[in-house]
């Protein structure tokens, strides 16, 4: 296979050639949701990000197996090793079982995944499911001796790992920083240091997400999960982990250390991290009050939103920034993705009902090429974005007769504009006028007009025909009538 993709590995700080340990398969693993609480931006972008990778490795002719977790245990209030775990409080604020928490909420993210149109992952495991996995993981690393045992729950050592391993490759750290900027130990004398962190935590009594182990009844710590799942699907060495790059530090450098502790090695190649999402400029964070899920997004409903965006938009706006630079989030930004995604969807709908000619006088030919290789440059979706507008031209002067085009460039300009448009950004045509259960219901409202207005006519009430196509066409409906009926757009 020829390998001509590049990612920016941030492990090594640089572009590297992406060459699989074992083509054609690759082994992905992307960190997924903790489901306590309905998916907001900040889950959208990791979400696309990845998937955008997936699809295009499997264009590239890879065979991927793409690993998503789920969270639904451990992930405590304040970090690590402290704090109520979260879903367990949803739950005793719901009065819920926790699984019943996790369900809902996942049922939902799904949801909102589709509307996205993120294809699901190969295997999304949860992290309760593979407790008796995490257990034997931990005693690996107990074994090694980078982990012990203290009134009940397990730690890992932090500067014993250190002085052999060296701890904070990933984020570039080092320990005496971060010995210097975290706080002293108080009252919690169980952990040796404070850099060290739990693979297990004893439950206590009122704690019900409790699981029996050879130290006491209790539960994993956050980070272990991945180590666990990612190296059983995966194998003890993989190709990829992505994740948002909020979780460099601690998560992945922890996951980086329980690995190789456990396997005497590290287990990925090639780590990938998304850049996060601002809104006007701010971090996103509950109490700044600019939280703000992918349901109030496609509904309109939260104050800092002028309007609805289809899922689509959300999408596309998305794909317009490299993964690794930051995206900011404003209403002007939105409205101006949401013109651009139909200007693009307009073109690529007067693609499909183009008639070729003998000769082109457009040149299309290279855009395949020129698109393949903005992708294989660490997936630079903007620049993608940028040839398929700058085809565009050439579609509409083709349609509005300015131009011709050949019935061989014809053919490759449809099969290039699909590849790119649906199956490797993932764009859906039929969706650009919202989400489906609202773009049908204004489909059917507009239908239901018109039919009044053709009864009208037929009734020779010319007043009220003339009325409902007035109103129709004010408000930006364009109206043509046909021998069978009608047709209409926007
Ligand atoms: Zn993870």
């Amino acid at each position: 296979m020829e390998h001509n993709l590049f990612i920016y590995n941030t492990l090594t700080r640089r572009k590297e050639r992406f060459i699989p340990l074992n083509e054609p398969y690759v082994g992905m693993y992307v960190c997924g949701p903790t489901v306590y609480g309905d998916g907001h931006l900040g889950h959208a972008r990791p979400a696309i990000t990845f998937d955008l990778l997936f699809r295009w490795l499997q264009q590239s002719g890879y065979k991927v197996r793409y690993v998503r977790n789920i969270t639904d245990v451990g992930h405590l209030e304040h970090d690590a090793d402290e704090g109520e775990d979260k879903i367990a409080k949803k739950a005793r604020l719901e009065q819920k079982e926790p699984m019943e928490v996790v369900q809902y909420y996942l049922n939902r993210y799904h949801k909102a995944m589709e509307a996205l149109n993120v294809l699901p992952p190969s295997i999304e495991p949860h992290a309760s499911g593979h407790i008796i996995e995490q257990i034997e993981f931990i005693k690996q690393i107990l074994d090694a001796g980078y982990a012990y045992i203290s009134e009940g729950s397990v730690y890992f050592d932090v500067r014993k790992y250190d002085h052999d391993h060296k701890y904070g490759i990933l984020s570039g750290r080092n320990i005496d920083d971060l010995l210097e900027n975290t706080r002293e130990l108080d009252g919690q004398q169980e952990k040796h240091c404070s850099l060290d962190f739990a693979l297990w935590k004893k439950a206590q009594p009122e704690h019900i997400m409790r699981w029996p182990s050879p130290w006491s009844d209790g539960f994993p710590g956050w980070h272990l999960e991945c180590s666990t799942m990612g190296t059983k699907y995966l194998g003890q060495q993989f190709d990829i982990h992505g994740g948002g790059m909020d979780l460099v530090f601690p998560h992945h450098e922890c996951e980086i250390a329980q690995s190789t502790a456990a396997l005497g090695h590290e287990s990925v190649r090639y780590w990938m991290h998304n850049n996060m999402i601002t809104i006007n400029g701010q971090k996103m964070g509950k109490s700044l009050g600019n939280f703000i899920t992918l349901d109030e997004f496609f509904t309109g409903s939260h104050k800092l939103l002028d309007q609805a965006y289809a899922p689509m938009t959300i999408r596309f706006f998305i794909l317009q920034a490299q993964y690794r630079s930051t995206v900011d989030f404003s209403n002007e930004a939105l409205k101006a993705s949401e013109k651009g995604y139909q200007r693009l969807m307009e073109a690529y709908s007067r693609l499909k009902s183009l008639k070729p000619a003998a000769t082109s006088t457009v040149d299309v030919k290279d855009l395949r090429a020129k698109c393949t290789e903005a992708m294989n440059d660490d997936l630079n979706s903007p620049i993608v974005i940028s040839h398929l507008f700058e085809a565009a031209k050439a579609i509409n002067a083709v349609a509005d007769g300015k131009a011709t085009i050949s019935a061989e460039d014809l053919e490759e300009l449809k099969a290039t504009y699909k590849l790119f448009v649906e199956d490797v950004l993932g764009l859906k045509a039929d969706a650009a006028e919202g989400s489906s259960s609202t773009s049908d219901a204004y489909k059917k409202a507009v239908d239901l007009l018109l039919n009044i207005r053709l009864e009208a006519k037929q009734n020779k009430d010319w007043a009220t025909s003339d009325k409902i196509r007035n109103a129709l066409q004010a408000a930006g409906f364009t109206i043509k009538d046909t021998k069978d009926g009608f047709e209409w757009s926007l």
